[in-house]
């Protein structure tokens, strides 16, 4: 099943509108490969001019989080239509710094899927364990019970791209070996099928994040079950562009 590659960057909480004219001409500029997707996320205040600065019309853009209700009294969250309104097209939801400084459950973020799903959004949900978990051999026991509260809640998952980042990867220069990224993709990738069926399974694209940098994306990039990365601190670099035609 031929997925087409994926590289997201997600900012996070960094960025002026000075750098992030400067990123996004520096994505305008390049010559980018025409079979990988590209998804920036910029702090959500940033979407509408990221949006207006994007002159490549294959470049697309992501919220950081969004809030399972279309709108009401819920100050300081912004909802999925909302982000759609500003343009983007895409959602990063349960990410590690969420679900363990924020707090949010597999059932909220869950929860949150399926309204963004509901209201047009793909979604790239981010699942992964603790350094603890993967020391007490958790690994699969974590990342299947962060998947099953999704689908328990969603059936339909092409809208959907699953980011594998173990939180011990993520920011720390750490990242982990292509070999045991493969490995933890294959078997995500066997229980998605169990749960959800051979077809879809194979349809779902699973990216590696976790200090993927312009040296090492080379490495993940033929492994047969990494569809892409979900990238951090180097999405806010010149290298995000080395790391998004890794595979030339
Ligand atoms: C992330 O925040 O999703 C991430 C993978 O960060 P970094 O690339 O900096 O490890």
């Amino acid at each position: 099943m031929a997925r087409t590659f994926f590289v997201g960057g997600n900012f996070k909480m960094n960025g002026s509108k000075d750098s992030i004219k400067k990123i996004v001409e520096d994505l305008n500029a390049a010559d980018l490969p025409s079979d990988v997707e590209v998804v920036i996320s910029p702090p959500a205040l940033y979407i509408l001019w990221a949006k207006e600065l994007l002159t490549n019309p294959t470049i697309k853009v992501a919220a950081q989080n969004s809030f399972p209700k279309s709108s009401g009294a819920y100050t300081g969250e912004i909802s999925a239509p909302e982000i759609k309104d500003a343009g983007a097209e895409w959602v990063i939801l349960g990410h590690s710094e969420r679900r363990t400084i924020i707090k949010e459950t597999d059932e909220f973020i869950a929860e949150k899927t399926a309204h963004a799903l509901e209201n047009g959004l793909g979604v790239i949900l981010c699942i992964g364990e603790l350094l603890e978990e993967r020391d007490g051999g958790q690994t699969l026991v974590v990342c299947n019970r962060q998947l099953d509260a999704v689908i328990d809640k969603v059936k339909d998952w092409s809208n959907i791209v699953i980011a594998y980042e173990p939180v011990w990867a993520i920011g720390t220069g750490l990242a982990a070996t292509p070999e045991d990224a493969q490995a933890t993709h294959l078997e995500i990738r066997k229980y998605l099928a169990e749960k959800l069926g051979e077809e879809q399974a194979s349809k779902i694209r699973i990216l590696y994040g976790g200090s993927v940098n312009g040296k090492n994306a080379k490495s993940f990039s033929a492994c047969p079950d990494i569809d892409g990365y979900l990238v951090g601190g180097a999405s806010l670099k010149p290298e995000f562009i080395d790391i998004i035609k890794s595979r030339e």
